[in-house]
């Protein structure tokens, strides 16, 4: 069983969270004018990287807040968690 670490509850069972993406991708400025390929880049195109990586992720079974956490992608260890728009922590590596 994992424990991810709510930066708001501290850390809990993986059963109460939900994944919600690579975290830092920033919103298209003109995403009136993306052509439909430019979208499906924005929507399904991630870094994906080996190692460790900032994620975004939901406690939806405890406060229901959204914040962000460095996961290691070889192992699933977890590192610092810290609130949106707050300053991020550097990568545990
Ligand atoms: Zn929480």
């Amino acid at each position: 069983m994992l424990h991810i670490p709510c930066p708001y509850c501290g850390p809990r069972d993986e059963t109460e969270f939900h994944y919600g993406s690579e975290a830092h991708v920033a919103y298209p400025e003109n995403s009136a004018n993306l052509t439909d390929e430019e979208w499906a880049k924005f929507v399904f195109i991630r870094s994906n990287p080996k190692g460790w990586m900032a994620e975004r992720w939901v406690h939806s079974a405890g406060c229901r807040r959204w914040f962000n956490v460095w996961r290691n992608t070889i192992n699933h260890e977890f590192g610092p968690s810290y609130k949106p728009f707050t300053q991020q922590p550097k990568s545990p590596a």
